[in-house]
């Protein structure tokens, strides 16, 4: 009988038995377990508490797996953590991509553009691209690709369409306070943009505001380093036509100036 205050007895072979305070020997330590998940043996040692668990459950419930499948689990951990990152870019995108461009099929773009778009690359310069041509030549469409790919390598990116661009420009002016507090932040988010995508420059001839606005744009822009993907119908010409002669020169030199103009 072993003293009062002894819990604890040593045998040989590196066996253990316990002497429990009621005096019964409590269960041998179990030196091989069986991992859950895989159900390979190993060797797990079992403290005073879980060999208590284990006699009255009979499970190895407190156990970690093995180790191989503990690691798998913390890689599984990780990639799952970080889809669910990546799943949060592709949502993001969705609200800044106008659903009918969230469809286009990149392998159907025009070559000329998607080269285009895969010899662009981040630059310290403000170095966008500018894509010229008719109608039908998947202009919005490329650069918005361009804009998808920039997101997804976790980038600001920021679009808007010539005319919407018109109507937060008036919108700054008119209606509530509420509206005008909102079109005031939309277009100085717009403007201190990384990225921005301005579709469709010129599809309608610029009021003098809006002219004045986009020009103010894209002066703070260009003097920021900021890159623009624009997108337009019109060559330089036609594009100074539509605008007021004496700003119309600005315009056009910060565009050629800053982008790589590709004429579809
Ligand atoms: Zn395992």
């Amino acid at each position: 009988m072993a003293g009062n205050d002894e819990t604890e007895k040593v045998y040989s072979d590196d066996k253990f038995e316990y002497i429990l305070p009621d005096g019964t020997i409590a269960p041998q330590r179990p030196q091989e377990v069986q991992c859950k998940k895989c159900g390979k043996t190993f060797h797990h040692e079992l403290n005073y508490m879980q060999r208590m668990w284990f006699e009255k459950n009979k499970v190895f419930d407190f156990i970690p797996n093995c180790e191989e499948c503990c690691q798998q689990e913390e890689t599984e951990r990780k990639e799952q953590a970080a889809a669910a990152r990546e799943a949060k870019w592709v949502k993001q995108w969705e609200d800044i991509c106008p659903p009918l461009y969230l469809r286009t099929d990149a392998s159907r773009l025009p070559k000329k553009g998607m080269e285009a778009i895969t010899e662009w690359e981040y630059n310290d310069d403000g170095m966008g691209l500018g894509f010229v041509g008719p109608p039908g030549k998947c202009k919005t469409r490329l650069v918005f690709e361009l804009g998808r790919r920039i997101h997804m390598d976790h980038k600001e990116v920021k679009a808007v369409s010539a005319t919407h661009f018109a109507r937060l420009c008036s919108g700054q002016f008119m209606g509530s306070d509420d509206r005008k507090d909102a079109c005031e932040r939309a277009f100085g988010a717009l403007a201190e943009s990384d990225y921005l995508i301005f579709d469709d420059i010129g599809k309608q001839k610029f009021t003098e505001r809006v002219e004045m606005e986009f020009f103010g744009m894209l002066e703070y822009r260009t003097s920021n380093l900021l890159t623009t993907f624009w997108t337009a119908n019109a060559g330089s010409k036609e594009l100074a036509s539509m605008m007021s002669p004496d700003r119309s020169e600005a315009i056009i030199r910060r565009l050629s100036e800053f982008s790589t103009i590709v004429q579809l």
